[in-house]
């Protein structure tokens, strides 16, 4: 069973928080703090009922020595001190005996934070594969263990999973705030059910294709991704973005086969250089048509190369559509929200989420990696 960490009284305990603050920086700053930000919540709550905090998260991917002094959480404590209004502690490694001993002398009502998680990965992928013996260790420094970090749900890493072996399992109002707000597109769907698909690659995207293609009743491309299906279909796309990969487009065709009558492909271009950068006028306006009629909508990638503002007109466009649809809008995805930051259309949505690969992993899945291990190895009554 799930148990969300304002549904039982956590007090005086020494508390393990995995969150995602897996945030962009640039020169050394961050530039967008909304992820800290939605963190405060659980961290605030659990400060309020006089826990001690050992708070974790990734930031990148750590592959070489050079990586991890690229992605050091220290920017991150910094800004969360700020927050918080309140010094938190920061230690240079996220295990070892030092980090072991600053947590156990830990008092409630403090706060430290690990440094990136990933640094475990460098030589043998303990993070990312979910190895136990960290996942143990990670445990031992804590009574409780409480996951809010929802862009890392889709994924069974150490100390985003693991820990639930170990600990009694809380999850954090981060996640529990997404899980609400995703859910109108999990069970008892509103009909018509569209989703608009578009960004750079078919080939992270088409296993999720797939499962929505199940659920949806159409489903409008945009982007790289119409590219390629357009191309699978004969199409000569010239140097547009779009995948080669012959077993894709056997799949792409095989798709564009069974839901013929779902899958909708534009018909007018903004090209350059012989590349397909954005979708034309006629296209915006028959998406609008599906969008129109609606009950439940779900958007995920751009129509567009929106970063150059000669391509961004029809991601703006076919955003802009939605301000007046009273259907249920979510949008998800780094770069889908970006953009729609960037062009401040925030107010088109009913709710944007925060996971890009997990929101695209729980709606077409109905379920998150992460969940699904803590809900069958935890148990919440282990104290
Ligand atoms: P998200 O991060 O929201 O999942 P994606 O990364 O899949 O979205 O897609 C957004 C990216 O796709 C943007 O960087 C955009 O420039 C790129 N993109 C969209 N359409 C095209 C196109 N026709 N050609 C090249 N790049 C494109
Ligand atoms: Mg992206």
């Amino acid at each position: 069973m799930i148990h969300y960490v304002d549904e039982t009284e956590i007090k005086n305990k020494k508390v393990i928080v995995r969150c995602d603050f897996n945030v962009p920086i640039q020169d050394g700053k961050i530039i967008d703090n909304s992820r800290i930000i939605k963190s405060l919540e659980t961290i605030n709550l659990l400060l309020k009922n006089n826990n001690a905090l050992i708070l974790m998260s990734h930031l990148g991917r750590i592959k070489t020595a050079e990586d991890k002094e690229k992605y050091s959480l220290q920017v991150v404590r910094n800004e969360l001190s700020r927050l918080l209004n309140k010094d938190v502690k920061f230690l240079n490694s996220p295990v070892g005996m030092e980090t072991m001993k600053v947590c156990k002398e830990l008092k409630n009502g403090e706060v430290v934070l690990l440094e990136n998680t990933r640094y475990c990965d460098l030589t043998e992928r303990l993070e990312s594969n979910n190895d136990l013996n960290l996942a143990k260790y990670w445990a031992s420094l804590a009574d409780v263990f409480v996951v809010d970090a929802f862009g890392s749900l889709h994924r069974n890493h150490a100390s985003v999973a693991g820990i639930s072996t170990y600990l009694p399992t809380y999850i954090g109002l981060l996640v529990k705030e997404e899980i609400n707000n995703l859910n109108p597109v999990i069970m008892n769907i509103k009909r018509p059910f569209t989703i608009f698909m578009g960004g750079a690659k078919v080939d992270d995207k088409l296993g999720y294709i797939k499962l929505l293609l199940k659920k949806c009743d159409k489903l409008l491309l945009g982007g790289g991704i119409a590219n390629s299906f357009l191309y699978a279909c004969g199409y000569d796309v010239k140097d547009s973005l779009c995948t080669t990969d012959e077993m894709t487009l056997d799949e792409i065709r095989e798709l564009i086969k069974v839901y013929k009558d779902k899958i909708i492909m534009p018909i007018d271009f903004v090209i350059e250089d012989n590349k397909i950068l954005d979708l034309g006028d006629r296209t915006i306006n028959k998406y609008k048509k599906y969008l129109d009629e609606s009950k439940t909508i779900f958007i995920n990638g751009t129509c567009g190369k929106f970063e150059e503002s000669r391509f961004s007109h029809g991601t703006i466009a076919l955003f802009s559509t939605l301000k007046n649809n009273s259907a249920i809008k979510i949008a998800g995805g780094g770069d889908t929200l970006n953009a729609i930051n960037e062009f401040g259309l925030q107010d088109a949505f009913t709710f944007l989420s925060s996971g890009g690969g997990a929101s695209l992993e729980y709606i077409s899945n109905n379920n998150l990696a992460a969940l699904d291990y803590i809900n069958k190895h935890t148990d919440t009554n282990r104290q």
